[in-house]
């Protein structure tokens, strides 16, 4: 009993040292710690600082200088929220760091628009009237009917929405510049590899693209590749489709046959007997267009006004042996013109074709005969086609106004292909024609009659 006494003795005397100290240590926080402001951004607690008021003037006054800057309506993206809570005061950020801090924590948003294809976002512009006019400039453009066509109906192929947005300033195109986006495409640079026996036209070629455009994006110096080399190629493709569906009458030409009469006493040149001409049909029918090129026609009725009389050549047998003669074959004569016209630029450096001059709507015809590999929209090429002659020689026109020829088709030396025009990147009516050797360019006029 008395040792439980004495125990008792002194278990009192412990418990009050004990409160003792937690009333010294709660005076002591109370004494350390200070009311501070916690300043969260986006729900996450970034810094504590003295005064709730100088973060809100700090945000206002970047939202004020920020909108001197760019001469837009902006306003905070990000959601910051204040909590009141006990700190160190050497924990608080001092007033004047507040902005260098908020800098890297919250940005600004205008309010813009955004144009949507299929729910995604092709650009963003400054308000809805732009974007609207871009829309319908983009459209009437593609969807431009030609002469004697009826327009029955209008449409993009995607869904086309135009929606409020935030976006930061430097998303905001100018109509200008949002227009030329939509028309170019992405300019999403694609990484291309060189390999051995590339050269730049040969991969301007299968990109779509020009050697002017790749140099110009890789910095090239000169034309000589090494391979493995890296090279950004830009690719040039609408962003929007503009579907037109039409009705139309037109006269059409039907090209006329080439027949080739071999003569072994003849001299060893090609010698035309009878020249030959294209007979006309009136035609009406009803074609859907995508951005200005024609995916499907029907020709709903038909009727010649005029038959085509044949293209009869006499042919020296040498000739034809030199024509396929192999690796160093190429000859002067074995193409015609696919149209005559002045010449204003000539093959060289960046450029391996002519242009050749004329009036839109001139007939282009095949410089020989053989089968259209490629008949479209080829990015800066406009309407363009291709034709492999088959004897290691193939043709390129571009620009077309419009193309009467598609894929596979066989065409003869002489037939009419395409129309003159001044589509994609061109400055006035003019055919861009380039001549292929085994794969690669030559002069044409080396190979021309
Ligand atoms: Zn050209």
């Amino acid at each position: 009993m008395i040792a439980y006494l004495q125990q008792r003795k002194q278990l009192v005397p412990l418990s009050c040292i004990a409160l003792a100290f937690m009333i010294l240590f709660f005076m002591w926080f109370l004494a350390a710690k200070i009311s501070a402001i916690a300043v969260i951004v986006d729900g996450e607690t970034q810094f504590l600082t003295a005064s709730r008021q100088e973060v809100l003037q700090t945000l206002s006054q970047m939202e004020l200088d920020k909108e001197a800057q760019t001469n837009l309506d902006l306003e905070l993206r990000n959601a910051v929220e204040f909590k009141q809570v006990f700190a160190l005061p050497s924990r608080l950020v001092p007033a004047e760091q507040l902005e260098a801090l908020l800098a890297q924590q919250v940005s600004f948003a205008a309010a813009a628009v955004s144009i949507r294809a299929d729910n995604q976002t092709i650009v963003s512009l400054a308000n809805e009237e732009e974007a609207r006019q871009v829309l319908e400039q983009f459209k009437s453009e593609y969807g431009q009917v030609e002469e004697g066509e009826k327009l029955l109906y209008l449409a993009f192929e995607q869904q086309v929405k135009i929606v409020p947005d935030k976006v930061s300033p430097d998303q905001i195109c100018s109509p200008e510049k949002a227009y030329e986006l939509i028309k170019t495409g992405t300019l999403n640079p694609e990484k291309y590899v060189v390999q051995e026996g590339d050269n730049l036209w040969l991969i301007a070629r299968r990109n779509d693209t020009y050697v002017d455009e790749i140099k110009k994006a890789n910095n090239l110096t000169s034309e000589n590749l090494q391979p493995g080399q890296e090279l950004i190629v830009v690719k040039t493709k609408p962003l929007l489709t503009v579907v037109a569906q039409v009705e139309g009458e037109k006269v059409e030409a039907i090209p006329y046959e080439t027949e080739v009469v071999v003569d072994a006493s003849a001299p060893a040149t090609v010698r035309v007997r009878e020249p030959g001409s294209d007979g006309e049909k009136k035609i009406t029918y009803q074609a859907t267009k995508k951005n200005g090129v024609i995916a499907e026609r029907e020709i709903t009725s038909e009727q010649i006004i005029k038959h085509p009389v044949t293209r009869v050549l006499v042919k020296g047998k040498q000739v034809v042996q030199v024509a396929s003669r192999g690796s160093s074959g190429i000859s002067k004569g074995v193409l015609d013109w696919p149209v005559y016209g002045p010449i204003s630029q000539y093959y060289r450096s960046g450029h391996p074709a002519i242009d050749i001059t004329g009036k839109t709507g001139t007939s282009l015809r095949a410089a020989d005969s053989g089968y259209v590999v490629s008949a479209g929209w080829s990015g800066g090429y406009g309407k363009c086609i291709v034709i492999d002659h088959g004897n290691g020689y193939s043709t390129r026109y571009a620009h077309c106004n419009s193309l009467n020829v598609s894929v596979g088709q066989k065409v003869s030396r002489g037939q009419v292909i395409a129309t003159l025009g001044s589509t994609g990147r061109s400055t006035g009516p003019h055919c861009h024609f380039e001549v292929m050797y085994n794969g690669s360019p030559i002069n044409p006029l080396n190979a021309l009659k």
